[in-house]
């Protein structure tokens, strides 16, 4: 079957699981020998050439680690995976018999790499599992797809594993939930596994965020697992053991998408009194810039700039200071006021240079 069929199966419970990367044959043979004894876990992963961001990182042990993987898949009767980020590298897999290949994030952010990777593997029918890119583009994701379907690859899954910010104080990469929801919403055929691992570089989120992708519809995880994470050659703040995973797997509620007849009365009811309400803000909202453009009119009769930079900080600071007692984030206070203020710009725009404005 192919892989990716098999991971829209899975009733949302398929998991890639394996080291960050391999470092001798012993640790990959046990962590891959005591990982397989939970059913959950249908494909073993491990890095083999790893795209490190500073040159003196452990950047993997190459073609010579190949073997170990593919002996813990026969071992253990699962399917392997193994990264790949150029021709060399989709040539030895194929030589060693991995049974799947991923790009990694700083691989689908190059389009002339992935194109390398999917003429190499043109008439192969390998599966391929194509992780974000690293930057929240999600044309550059969905461009990836397209290059291996254009050279007849089409078993294809996506890895989300976050996006690349600057100093988050909770995730080493932002998971940004709305990209993977507009790829689903792009490509619904497409099967879907959240890398936690990668998202958070913490293991003590890794059931967090688990938990929220399958709560959105993913169809697997991919973890990260080690014999010894502490002293693991990368990523050791973020693995787990065997237990550890067990221990996550254990605690994910998986959910169902279909709801009965009885529920679905409740919930109805429910987004009924959300439509009112989504009514109501929107009739505010257009009075709100009604008052905006009136303002507008002042300003043009008085020669005054749109942006009154004093004025608009207190009005963000008092909104921001009434987030809590609302139960909102001031984070999104924050986004929903600068939206409010970009529309009201626009509309005193009109009102106030109606002649530099085409259309
Ligand atoms: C990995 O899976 O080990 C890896 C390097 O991932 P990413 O491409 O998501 O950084
Ligand atoms: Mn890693």
């Amino acid at each position: 079957m192919r892989l990716a069929d098999k991971i829209n199966q899975s009733n949302r419970s398929f998991v890639v699981a394996g080291p960050c990367s391999a470092e001798t044959r012993e640790q990959v043979l046990s962590i891959c020998a005591d990982i397989a004894k939970n059913d959950n876990v249908q494909l073993l992963r491990a890095g083999i050439w790893k795209p490190r961001t500073r040159p003196d990182s452990f950047e993997g042990l190459g073609e010579e680690a190949l073997p170990w993987l593919v002996e813990a898949g026969k071992l253990n009767g699962l399917q392997t995976t193994t990264e790949v980020a150029n021709k060399a590298h989709v040539e030895a897999a194929l030589k060693a018999g991995v049974d799947v290949l991923w790009i990694g994030a700083r691989t689908t952010v190059n389009p002339f790499a992935v194109q390398e990777i999917a003429d190499a593997l043109k008439g192969t029918g390998k599966p391929v599992m194509i992780k974000n890119p690293i930057n929240p583009d999600l044309a550059l994701w969905l461009g990836a797809f397209e290059r291996f379907e254009k050279v007849g690859i089409t078993d294809l899954t996506a890895i989300h594993r976050g996006f690349s910010v600057y100093k988050h104080d909770k995730y080493r990469n932002v998971p940004s939930w709305e990209i993977p929801i507009a790829l689903k919403e792009n490509r619904p055929e497409i099967p879907i596994i959240c890398d936690p691992s990668h998202i958070t570089g913490n293991r003590d989120l890794l059931l967090e965020v688990s938990q929220k992708a399958l709560d959105l519809n993913f169809h697997g995880l991919m973890i990260e697992t080690h014999p010894d994470p502490d002293n693991a050659w990368s990523d050791a703040a973020q693995q787990v053991t065997a237990e550890g995973l067990k221990n996550i797997l254990d605690q994910l509620v998986v959910r169902t998408v279909e709801f009965s007849t009885d529920v679905a009365e409740q919930i109805n009811e429910l987004r009924d009194k959300v439509a009112i309400l989504d009514d109501r803000m929107l009739e505010l909202l257009s009075a709100r810039m009604q008052l905006s453009e009136e303002v507008g009119l002042l300003k043009r009769e008085n020669n005054i700039t749109i942006l009154q930079q004093e004025h608009w900080a207190k009005i963000i600071s008092m909104r921001l200071e009434q987030a809590d007692d609302l139960h909102l984030t001031k984070q999104f206070v924050r986004q929903v006021m600068d939206a409010i203020h970009q529309e009201s710009i626009r509309h005193q725009t009109k009102i106030m240079n109606p002649k530099t404005l085409k259309g």
